[in-house]
């Protein structure tokens, strides 16, 4: 396994994890080599996806319902993470999941997969935008990323509610979502591989997590304008990234938070934080602001969603 030099801040730790690195350390080479039992199968591969970070997706007419250019949105996602099952296929990648972790979460059309590509759909997850990986996998890859809720750049430049939030901070760090998902994916040992997304979010991300395989699909210009290369140009990119991103595996290694993870939420309103702090496990930290701590990042996952989901008046 390559050494590698981590940008971090001291408050986050991230380990030397070659025992946690157990799966993706099975398995050692290229496609082709039938003799070797592990690598039959191919290394297991994670596919988080979102919107904002498509190739020329620049503002809400692309990334929602009742968005005119939604529909052809929908196979562009669809498209980029296919370009990314494609390239990590041909290096030799074996079972893949992919998470629909933008919106409605029903943005990707599923006729369009291959019949052996798992499908995570629609919401709450307690994993949220990871639901579904665990310690079996050996690398994930997100499509379609953006910059966080605190960087001044970025086409949609938000971390997980552009309506309710400002701010999440883990052990006192802004975090963007890339950030947020490579610590749960680090705390199965699975390490992020490849990023996609505009430079803002490509910049940010490997400040946040270090080394890893990347396509940058657009230039951002502001908050709803972008300089972008054309999905067909992406789809090409992204199948040659992920191909790289594959046959270099060994390379990556997880992003690990120190545990017992303390976060902290910042609303753009007043009373979220307010009525949380009822609850003994929330402090109130200024007005807008509350922290709590979690025993792990999957806990402090379900937290999240559970921040970002519940309203009294849920049906069913
Ligand atoms: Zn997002």
């Amino acid at each position: 396994m390559k050494a590698r030099t981590i940008r971090m801040v001291p408050l986050l730790l991230c380990l030397p994890v070659t025992a946690l690195f157990a799966t993706a350390g099975g398995w050692t080479g290229g496609p082709g080599d039938e003799s070797n039992p592990v690598r039959k199968n191919g290394p297991k591969i994670y596919i988080s996806a979102d919107m904002e970070g498509l190739a020329a997706a620049v503002s809400a007419e692309q990334l929602g319902p009742s968005g005119f250019e939604y529909g052809a949105y929908r196979e562009i996602m669809t498209r980029e993470v296919l370009a990314a099952i494609e390239g990590a296929r041909e290096m030799g990648a074996g079972e893949i999941l992919v998470s629909d972790s933008h919106g409605n979460g029903q943005n990707i059309i599923p006729d369009m997969l291959p019949p052996d590509v798992q499908l995570v759909r629609s919401w709450p997850r307690p994993l949220m935008m990871m639901e579904g990986i665990d310690g079996t996998f050996d690398g994930a890859i997100f499509i379609g990323y953006h910059s966080g809720t605190t960087n001044p750049e970025g086409v949609r430049a938000h971390t997980m509610s552009s309506t309710n939030l400002t701010d999440i901070r883990i052990h006192g760090r802004s975090m963007n979502e890339a950030g947020i998902n490579a610590a749960i994916a680090g705390h199965f040992g699975v390490p992020v591989i490849m990023v996609t997304g505009d430079d803002a979010s490509i910049a940010e991300t490997h400040a946040l997590i270090g080394d890893f395989e990347e396509v940058v699909v657009k230039e951002a210009i502001s908050y709803h304008a972008a300089k972008v290369i054309t999905p067909a140009a992406a789809y090409e990119l992204i199948k040659e990234a992920a191909g790289r991103a594959v046959s270099r595996i060994n390379d990556f290694k997880p992003f690990m938070v120190d545990t017992p993870v303390t976060v902290e939420v910042q609303f753009k309103n007043y009373r979220p934080g307010q009525l949380l702090a009822y609850l003994p496990m929330f402090t109130r930290i200024d007005a807008h602001a509350v922290r709590y701590t979690a025993r792990d990042m999957p806990e402090a996952s379900r937290v999240l969603e559970f921040i970002l989901s519940y309203q009294v008046g849920l049906t069913p």
